[in-house]
């Protein structure tokens, strides 16, 4: 395909599942167009200053199984990865319970200790379902979708007993979805255990470096919303309307690609495909506070590296920032307690002081000295999914279909960690005929012109 032949697709939405479908596209020989509505690409993968160091507020740890995510780094900047690992603490009658990755079979039998054996049996057979076909760490696995039948328990909290609810699947719930266990379909589970099979890694050099190459590799426009898509007689997709600088600019393209979080998606849909917006607005997403702080010395130890609270408190877990970073602290906000908190606009500074109050009890860090943090609140933090995700997607599949010209990715399609929003991504520019977007061939006369 010549450039100039070559379909144009304008991909809205610069966070990770919109880069993936930009990267897709380029590599199957479109002309991308990358729309962001901030001033950064990154969304909730992008970066900040903490005390002259790149900080993460959002992804950052890269799993082992991340295979695309992986082979996009490797084409991009083929920069190094450092261990994370598998590390993670809770509050038992008071006291502090490890799970580590290396010592993962000590750690599950931990988790086992008050488990009933239909709580074994059935995170077995789910373990099992994951284990042996990695598309049940999708969303709409059918065997966990038939598990869900059999068992006839439709969240997490009737499957397992209470204890184990809260001791095993809270933790993966809640810093993954931003969702408590009883909010959460069996079905849509396995992505949950997908991450907790894995074992993580962090980028080197930090996420800036790599959406900064990227960058280079197609067209990005910063700063420009796009507010609403234009339409053909037909239904046909033709393009994107832009609204910046106080004015609406009309931009003509041969595909649209959403890749937006479903609320936004919705909204920009809204006039042009009403049915398709109502659907979107079936998926949940849930708030997140996250601050990261520095202070003069440890305070995590290479043995405990993560805390998870328990319901009653909003702060939902504290962790070492990297594996060698432990005076760097990264609180998270997340669950149904810290909705509450969340929902008053509550500043920065008042979230760290959350944090180290919860935290200290535990791990001493209020008699360290705070040398800075920074932080922010997602309103659209975590994606807790369409509660019957089948449904959902066989109508989304429906309706998609009959508009032309567009397509949608997501967080919100196979599930919300990075690997997945590049599975999601793949998948839809899998799906699109680029042959049907092409422009037409010029003319013998447009040609000589
Ligand atoms: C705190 C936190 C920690 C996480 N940790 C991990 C982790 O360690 N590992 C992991 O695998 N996953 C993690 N995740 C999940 C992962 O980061 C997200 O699933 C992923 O970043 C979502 O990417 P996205 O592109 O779908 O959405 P977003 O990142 O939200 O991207 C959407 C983009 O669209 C832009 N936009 C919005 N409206 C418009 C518009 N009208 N026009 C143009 N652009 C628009 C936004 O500004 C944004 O840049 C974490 C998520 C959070 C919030």
């Amino acid at each position: 395909m010549s450039t100039q032949s070559a379909p144009r697709v304008a991909v809205v939405g610069g966070g990770i599942s919109g880069i993936a479908a930009a990267y897709y596209l380029q590599l199957r020989g479109a002309r991308v167009d990358l729309f962001e509505a901030e001033a950064t690409l990154g969304g909730r993968m992008a970066t900040a200053t903490l005390n002259g160091r790149e900080i993460s507020l959002g992804g950052k740890n890269i799993g082992m199984n991340y295979s695309l995510f992986r082979e996009f780094v490797r084409d991009i900047n083929n920069q190094q990865f450092e261990h994370f690992g598998l590390n993670s603490s809770r509050i038992e009658d008071g006291r502090i319970k490890t799970f580590d990755g290396s010592r993962r079979v000590q750690g599950m039998l931990g988790f086992l200790r008050g488990a009933t054996p239909r709580d074994i049996y059935r995170l077995l057979r789910l373990m099992q379902a994951v284990r042996r076909d990695r598309s049940e760490g999708d969303l709409g696995g059918p065997r966990l979708q038939r598990l869900h039948r059999r068992w006839g328990a439709s969240r997490l909290t009737e499957a397992f007993s209470p204890g184990f609810a809260e001791r095993f699947t809270r933790p993966l719930v809640l810093r993954m979805n931003g969702a408590e266990p009883a909010e959460v379909p069996v079905a849509n589970f396995g992505t949950n255990l997908c991450t907790a099979l894995d074992s993580y890694e962090q980028l080197r050099e930090g996420v800036g470096p790599l959406l900064h190459d990227f960058a280079q590799r197609v067209t990005v426009h910063t700063q420009a919303p796009v507010v609403q898509l234009q339409r053909a007689d037909d239904g046909a997709t033709t393009g994107v309307v832009i609204a910046r600088h106080g004015s609406q600019e009309r931009w003509q393209f041969d595909h649209v690609v959403l890749a937006t979080p479903a609320p936004v998606s919705a909204r920009v849909l809204l006039p042009h495909a009403p049915a398709v917006a109502e659907l979107l607005q079936h998926v949940r997403y849930y708030p997140v506070g996250i601050v990261v702080a520095d202070y003069d010395r440890d305070v995590f130890s290479r043995d405990v590296r993560a805390l998870v609270f328990p319901a009653d408190s909003p702060l939902s877990n504290a962790g070492a920032y990297g594996i060698d970073d432990r005076n760097r602290v990264r609180y998270t906000f997340s669950g149904r307690r810290a909705r509450e908190l969340l929902a008053s606009a509550p500043s920065v500074e008042r979230l760290v002081l959350e944090g180290e109050r919860a935290l200290d009890p535990y791990i001493p860090v209020r008699d360290k000295q705070r040398l800075g943090f920074a932080g922010k609140v997602l309103t659209t933090g975590l994606c807790a999914y369409a509660e019957d995700f089948s449904g959902f997607a066989e109508a989304l599949v429906r309706e998609v279909s009959l508009l032309p010209g567009l397509s949608l990715t997501g967080d919100y399609l196979a599930g919300a960690s990075l690997e997945n929003c590049f599975r999601a991504a793949k998948r839809c520019v899998d799906g699109i005929d680029l042959a049907a977007a092409q422009p037409p061939a010029p003319t013998l006369a447009q040609a000589a012109a």
